[in-house]
């Protein structure tokens, strides 16, 4: 039953029941009051004479004929299943569709044309037609041009309605045509690019393991050519007459990456990601499974899709952190990646220009092949750095008099810039001059971002909002000061700056229409902007090659941060920024703001680049034995009452300690957010070098867990490898 639970509920098929159960199929079976929609686990066969027979309720019905779900989804969720520790109704209902599991026919939906027949055409050319049927003649004079025939919709535009036609039709003048499968697939040579010699050596490497299991890393730099890549292999995929599946991150899916795919491939693609309907899900969903689809592009929980013949699974950005599921079941969409190709037996590629240091590990394991593309395709010119050390710098509103210097000597030669800032809203506290009060969300206990242009304060935690006072609530001054700075202040400050130039925002304000983001980036392109402005919307995969300046305003938040993998975040992030810079044939140029100039980290990236320091990066995960090193897991609570999150915790670790083996515990601990939308927030954490011992240990214990009374009085959840604060 698709509910968080952690046990599957028996059911008895009727006798003689004219379909064969299979694993996977949907059933509907009385539940509490009502039938509820269920899928198949498992079955089994017991004698007629079984009294457990007696206590077992019987299924209503079994909804399909045939499984949609294939084996090897089905040995997923079997992994998935031990090694989360999930609830395996939760799990189904995250691989599986809204729609599927709602009990939506498996149709997929075919387009339809009309097409005159024989005795239509005769009754046009003998004139056969009554005089006053004056749609009915424009219908056949319309369609006896149109050898394809037209679809509804193409009628209704003409003016000829579903009504015309369907008397048309009674008399046997016009005929339906559903198409059949899709288009056949068709590479497109014109856009196939030669390839350089690295990329040459990637793809014939690749091709070598295309028929079995075997992890890739692509690892090539910014605007190497990793997609060229991709998409020769997929031809190759589809040549075999297999499937591709190309995850991306949330915000990688831009209409960019799909017209690339579309320019190369005649073919059916099915594009799976968070803006579209559950019934275009379920649409997408039933081609890939069915074969029709050969490309499916998607984010994380495209994962799970079934495939018909499966060839290849490709991530791009695999370091992205929006792999990560942070919301009921929590899984890392790239792990999941590695064990589905094992299963399905396909090679798998991961591809990065600052991969995880958990690939990286896996390289140095021997598990991972790594693929180098050390130069860019396009151009010879390499990236400048620059780090302006703000310590003491007399600075204009957030930007330093060397880069306004910078700014404006780009403008000049007519290129773009982009500053980034990974802040939006106008300032990260409104505060009173005279006292210092300010304002800060009492369900999270975090400041209210200020948002100039609504006036309001936004909590960019929980979400929720207010206007922003005029007056302070402690002394009743009117001097409410904005302090700090987001993206919609650094645009006031730059067009005051700059006034000749054209600027845009690009951020999470700016962007809520569904055609906003498709705008910004052709006026981008087609040179309608001199200053770009934006957050992490426009740190990745995008390509402007009139770009060569790239500033990252302020770096030292993302420097300074309890977790331990807060430089890994940093360096992928300089790495992906700076690689918007120069992707065309002008050199790029880097600029980075911090009050840490001589953070060792910064030193490394600019010097020796991204791979030197996660070689680093490594050798400290292994002295310190943290994660990917050791293995970690992680109990979250949280409650309304402080002390209950933190009782159950410990009650938790008791439990632990009582199945004692040498995992190393530590907690309970309040959470890095400790209060979160009025709820207090504290975790235990789990860590061993054996991964085995690890999973042993929950496995042990996980039903005792359950079973406390604290464990249904708050929220909790186990996370394995965890990451960040959710
Ligand atoms: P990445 O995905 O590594 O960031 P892209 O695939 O976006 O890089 O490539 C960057 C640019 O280089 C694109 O404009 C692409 O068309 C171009 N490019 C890629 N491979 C070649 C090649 N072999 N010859 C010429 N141009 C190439
Ligand atoms: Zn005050
Ligand atoms: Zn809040």
């Amino acid at each position: 039953m698709p509910l968080p639970l952690r046990h599957l509920f028996d059911y008895q098929l009727p006798l003689n029941y004219p379909i064969e159960p299979k694993q996977g199929m949907r059933v509907l079976a009385p539940f509490g009051k009502s039938d509820r929609i269920g899928i198949i686990d498992s079955i089994s066969i017991v004698e007629l004479s079984d009294p457990y027979l007696q206590k077992v309720k019987t299924i209503t019905s079994i909804i399909d004929e045939t499984s949609f779900i294939p084996e090897s989804l089905i040995q997923l969720y079997r992994w998935l299943l031990q090694y989360y520790h999930g609830y395996c109704g939760e799990i189904w209902q995250t691989m599986l569709p809204t729609d599927f599991l709602s009990g939506q026919e498996t149709r997929i939906a075919r387009e339809s044309v009309w097409k005159i027949s024989d005795a239509g055409l005769n009754a046009l050319n003998e004139n056969l037609i009554r005089s006053s049927a004056v749609k009915q003649k424009m219908a056949l004079t319309q369609l006896a041009q149109m050898p394809n025939g037209l679809s509804s919709q193409a009628l209704t535009a003409i003016d000829i309605s579903n009504t015309t036609i369907k008397t048309l039709a009674g008399k046997g003048w016009v005929t339906q045509e559903f198409t059949t499968a899709s288009k056949q697939y068709l590479v497109k040579p014109e856009s196939t690019l030669e390839l350089t010699n690295e990329q040459l050596t990637a793809v014939e490497q690749i091709s070598k393991s295309l028929d079995h299991y075997q992890c890739h890393l692509l690892f090539g730099v910014t605007a190497s050519g990793k997609t060229e890549v991709y998409l020769q292999l997929i031809e190759q995929v589809l040549n075999n007459g297999r499937q591709a599946l190309f995850l991306v991150p949330e915000i990688g899916l831009t209409p960019q990456t799909v017209k690339r795919f579309e320019n190369r491939f005649d073919t059916e693609i099915a594009l799976l990601h968070s803006g579209i309907t559950n019934k275009q899900r379920f649409q997408g969903w039933l081609k890939a499974q069915s074969g029709e689809a050969k490309i499916i592009i998607g984010t994380r929980s495209s994962i799970f899709v079934p495939m018909k013949n499966p060839g290849i699974i490709i991530i791009d950005e695999e370091h992205d952190l929006s792999f990560r599921q942070q919301q009921g079941f929590r899984y890392s969409a790239r792990d999941v990646a590695l064990v589905r190709g094992k299963i399905e037996d396909v090679p798998v590629i991961l591809g990065s220009a600052s991969p995880s240091i958990e690939t990286l590990l896996n390289v140095q394991r021997g598990k991972v092949n790594q693929l180098n593309l050390k130069h860019r395709a396009q151009t010879t010119q390499s990236l400048k750095f620059r780090i302006i050390d703000l310590k003491q710098q007399a600075m204009n509103q957030g930007l330093s008099v060397d880069l306004v210097k910078a700014i404006r000597q780009h403008l000049k030669e007519r290129n773009q810039v982009l500053l980034f800032l990974n802040r939006r809203g106008y300032s990260p506290v409104l505060l009173c001059h005279q006292c210092g009060w300010s304002e800060s969300c009492s369900r999270c206990d975090i400041n209210f971002t200020y948002h100039h242009q609504s006036h309001f304060l936004n909590c960019h935690h929980c979400g929720s909002s207010r206007r922003a006072p005029t007056e302070c609530s402690n002394c009743h001054s009117h001097e409410m000061t904005p302090v700090g700075m987001g993206t919609e202040r650094l645009q006031e400050t730059v067009s005051q700056l700059f006034p000749q130039a054209r600027i845009a925002r690009i951020d999470r304000d700016t962007t809520q229409k569904k055609s906003a983001m498709k705008n910004y980036v052709s006026a981008i392109k087609s040179g309608e902007v001199d200053i770009l402005i934006g957050t992490q919307m426009l740190a990745k995969g995008h390509h402007f090659p009139n770009v060569t300046l790239v500033a990252l305003i302020d770096m030292d938040g993302a420097l300074y941060s309890a977790d331990f993998r807060a430089t890994e975040y940093a360096a992928q992030l300089i790495t992906q920024v700076s690689g918007r810079a120069g992707r065309g044939d002008k050199a790029g140029e880097v600029i980075i703001q911090t009050h840490q100039a001589d953070h060792p980290m910064l030193k490394q990236i600019i010097d020796q680049g991204y791979h030197d320091f996660a070689n680093l990066t490594i050798n400290e995960r292994i002295e310190t034995e943290l994660p990917p090193h050791s293995y970690a897991a992680m109990f979250k609570a949280e409650s309304h009452q402080s002390k209950d999150a933190e009782q159950f915790l410990m009650q938790v670790k008791s439990v632990l300690q009582q199945n004692g083996n040498s995992v190393f515990l530590a907690g309970p601990a309040p959470a890095f957010y400790f209060k979160k939308a009025g709820k207090y927030r504290y975790q235990l954490f789990l860590q061993s070098n054996e991964r085995k011992q690890l999973h042993t240990l929950l496995q042990q214990s996980i039903t005792k867990i359950d079973n406390l009374k604290l464990a249904k009085r708050v929220r909790w959840r186990l996370e394995i490898d965890p990451v960040g604060d959710n």
